[in-house]
C-alpha cells in the first residue's frame, strides 16, 4: 500500500511545480523575443533589399527618393541613404522600433543595411560636356546672382529674351557653384536633393536652376518646347528646374 505524502512533501511539490512554470514562462518569453526580433529583422532586411531593387532598376525620379519610398512602404521607420565610394554606390540603412513582448520592447531597435549600385542618371537631354573638376575661368552674373561662364551667360540672355517675347519670364536662382559651395549645400540639403561636391554639374558653369515651378507649368512647358533649339536641355527627368547649356563654355 502506497504511503500518503506528508503536508510538507505536498508543499515542496507545489513549489517545484511553480518553479517549473515560471522557468517555462521565461523560456517562452526568451524564445518569443528572439523569434520576434528575428522576424522583425528579416522584414526590415527585406525593406532594405527592395529599396536596392527599385534603386538599381532606374526611373524618372531620384534614386534616393525611390529607395526611401520603397523602404518606408515596407515597414522601415527610419531610412538613411548615403552616397558612398565617390557616388558609385548607395548605402541604405533602415531601422524600426524593436518588437514588443507583453508590452515591453525586446531590445532597442531593429536595423538592417543593404547596398545598391548607383544607376546611370536618367538624362532627359544630351549629357553635354562635363569636364572633370571645377570650372576655373571667368564668370558673369545673370538675373539675381546666378553665375555662368561668359559664353553660357550670353546663351542664357538670348533664351531669356526669346522667352520674354512669348510672355514667359525666366528667373535663374542658381548657377555655377565651387567645391565649397556645393559641399555646404550638400551638408544642408542632404543626398536626396543635392549632389556631393565633385559630382554636381553646377561645377561646370553651364548649368542653371530656373524657377519653373512644378513640372508642366507654363514656364516649364515653354522651356521644354523651346530650350533645345537654343541649346538648353533639362538634364535630369526628376529636376524640372535644372537646365544645362549643351554647347559648353
Ligand atoms: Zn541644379
Amino acid at each position: 500500500m502506497q504511503r500518503r505524502r506528508t503536508p510538507a512533501e505536498r508543499g515542496s511539490t507545489s513549489i517545484l511545480a511553480l518553479g517549473i512554470l515560471v522557468g517555462a514562462a521565461f523560456l517562452v518569453a526568451i524564445v518569443a523575443s528572439l523569434g520576434g526580433s528575428y522576424v522583425a529583422h528579416a522584414e526590415l532586411q527585406q525593406a532594405a533589399d527592395l529599396s536596392v531593387a527599385v534603386i538599381e532598376r532606374g526611373g524618372a525620379d531620384s534614386p534616393q527618393l525611390r529607395g526611401e519610398r520603397m523602404a518606408r512602404a515596407n515597414g522601415a521607420g527610419r531610412v538613411r541613404i548615403d552616397t558612398i565610394e565617390d557616388g558609385a554606390r548607395l548605402r541604405i540603412r533602415v531601422a524600426a522600433p524593436a518588437p514588443r513582448l507583453f508590452g515591453v520592447p525586446a531590445g532597442l531597435q531593429v536595423r538592417a543595411v543593404a547596398y545598391a549600385d548607383m544607376p546611370a542618371p536618367a538624362l532627359v537631354g544630351d549629357g553635354g560636356p562635363n569636364p572633370p573638376g571645377v570650372y576655373a575661368g571667368s564668370l558673369e552674373v545673370v538675373d539675381g546672382g546666378a553665375r555662368l561662364c561668359p559664353r553660357v551667360a550670353r546663351a542664357y540672355r538670348a533664351i531669356d529674351t526669346a522667352a520674354g517675347g512669348d510672355g514667359i519670364t525666366l528667373w535663374a536662382t542658381s548657377g555655377f557653384r565651387g567645391w565649397a559651395e556645393q559641399a555646404a549645400l550638400y551638408a544642408q540639403l542632404g543626398p536626396v536633393i543635392a549632389a556631393p561636391p565633385g559630382t554636381s554639374r553646377h561645377h561646370d558653369a553651364t548649368e542653371l536652376d530656373i524657377a519653373v515651378g512644378p513640372a508642366g507649368s507654363a514656364v516649364h512647358r515653354w522651356l521644354t518646347t523651346n530650350g533645345p533649339t537654343h541649346g538648353w536641355v533639362q538634364r535630369y527627368s526628376w529636376e524640372p528646374w535644372h537646365w544645362g547649356y549643351v554647347r559648353g563654355c
